[in-house]
């Protein structure tokens, strides 16, 4: 039964948590997690988040207390908070969502391991996250303890990848690889450096976004022990709102770059929470004051329980339109779809390119900045590539 907490209570529970966590040290956040039902101490649950938390058909309900220092307790609105909360909307499975919509377990030759592009494997490490996000596209195995990979089957997937030659790149992922303890942590990164044909190496985690304390010392020693001339480390967060770039959060990406680590963002487009041009804007920006680089923006997968938070195609590609010319380059993510049935990632940007006139060797653009139609010419003689024919009247983009 959940049971019910007043203002007054909410804000005396939230400072009694705030207080009994020892605010810089990660396994105390993750002791003092708050679970399921729980989240009614917390939060003035609305009637739709009490059906959430109980009837979820998605993964387990589990935020550190940083994470939750970051929402609000009385605005079911509040971005972060939706990222914690469940609403009614996970309860209901839509005819178009599957389990696994990318068919990662059809392209897996061993348990954990996604083997879709030649040169690139994706390593489910790990079962476990500081906090489960709602919208988390893996949550048929993720906060699943049946999930949970043990020594020996991370062997064998490794093993694989020492006698697959083609694999160049391998993506640690789950769960969150910086969920495993440091000596799993250092032991696969050692295994991943000593096999001479996997130059790269991504760590997938949320931690700089809902627990940066994890990202300590020695985990960074660790790191930059394995970061050499052999194998080179890179990581790939996922900041969603603005919201989250805190201090803390800025913090855990110094220690990363100081360890050699190139940080990227991998964001989430996500109804209600960034699905609006200025907020992914002032997103990009505050990372690229972190010195976080943009990667992707992910439209969200066709998961059980995902209507909620999924969007029209055209959001994503207008936000792109919209970037274009108001942040560095670095800062723009590439709008991505991962094809359902395992057709992998394909990218989407909105179309500034308007045609081409033969008889002129003319070519016609937008402009990002000035909205109008703007010219080049293709060097003469040439006949190797067919282009859209321009035609005058399509105008530009006002
Ligand atoms: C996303 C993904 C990768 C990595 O893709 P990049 O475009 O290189 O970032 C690799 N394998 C699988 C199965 C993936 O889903
Ligand atoms: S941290 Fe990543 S894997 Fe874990 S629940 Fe969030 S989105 Fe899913």
């Amino acid at each position: 039964m959940l049971s019910f907490s007043s203002h007054e209570e909410i804000i005396t529970n939230r400072k009694e948590l705030f207080e009994r966590t020892k605010w810089t040290d990660a396994t105390s956040h993750l002791q003092n997690r708050v679970k399921g039902e729980d989240l009614s101490k917390y939060f003035l649950l609305t009637d739709s988040e009490k059906i959430g938390i109980r009837d979820t058909i998605r993964l387990n309900v589990s935020s550190t207390p940083y994470y939750l220092s970051l929402s609000d307790p009385f605005d079911p609105d509040c971005p972060i908070r939706r990222m914690i909360v469940p609403n009614s909307s996970e309860t209901v499975l839509s005819p178009e969502e599957s389990p696994d919509p990318l068919h990662e377990e059809r392209l897996s030759p061993v348990r954990g391991l996604t083997h879709m592009y030649p040169n690139r494997v994706l390593l489910f490490s790990n079962h476990s996250c500081s906090v489960y996000c709602r919208h988390c596209m893996r949550g048929r195995k993720v906060s699943a303890s049946s999930e949970r990979m043990s020594k020996e089957e991370l062997e064998v997937a490794i093993d694989y990848i020492r006698k697959t030659e083609s694999i160049e790149d391998v993506v640690i992922s789950g769960g969150d690889p910086l969920n495993l303890s440091d000596t799993r942590i250092d032991w696969i990164l050692g295994e991943l450096e000593s096999i001479p044909h996997v130059k790269i190496c991504r760590l997938g985690t949320r931690n700089p976004v809902t627990l940066p304390f994890r990202i300590n010392q020695a985990l960074c020693e660790i790191i930059e022990k394995h970061n050499t001339d052999r194998l080179s480390i890179f990581c790939n967060t996922q900041f969603n709102h603005p919201k989250e770039c805190t201090p803390d959060a800025k913090h855990a990406i110094l220690a990363l770059l100081k360890a050699g680590v190139s940080v990227g963002n991998q964001a989430v487009l996500l109804k209600g929470i960034n699905d609006d041009p200025e907020t992914m804007l002032v997103l990009h920006k505050k990372l690229l004051e972190m010195r976080v680089r943009a990667y992707y923006l992910y439209d969200p997968e066709l998961i059980p329980g995902s209507r909620g938070f999924r969007t029209p195609l055209g959001k994503g590609i207008e936000i792109i339109r919209y970037m274009r010319g108001k942040i560095a380059g670095m800062g723009i993510p590439q709008f991505v779809n991962d094809l359902p049935g395992g057709g992998g990632k394909i990218t989407l940007s909105p179309d500034w390119y308007l045609g081409y006139e033969k008889s002129t060797r003319k070519h016609a653009f937008v402009s990002a900045v000035t909205g109008k139609i703007h010219y080049s010419f293709e060097p003469e003689g040439s006949e190797e590539f067919v282009y859209k024919e321009f035609q005058e009247d399509m105008g530009g983009m006002d």
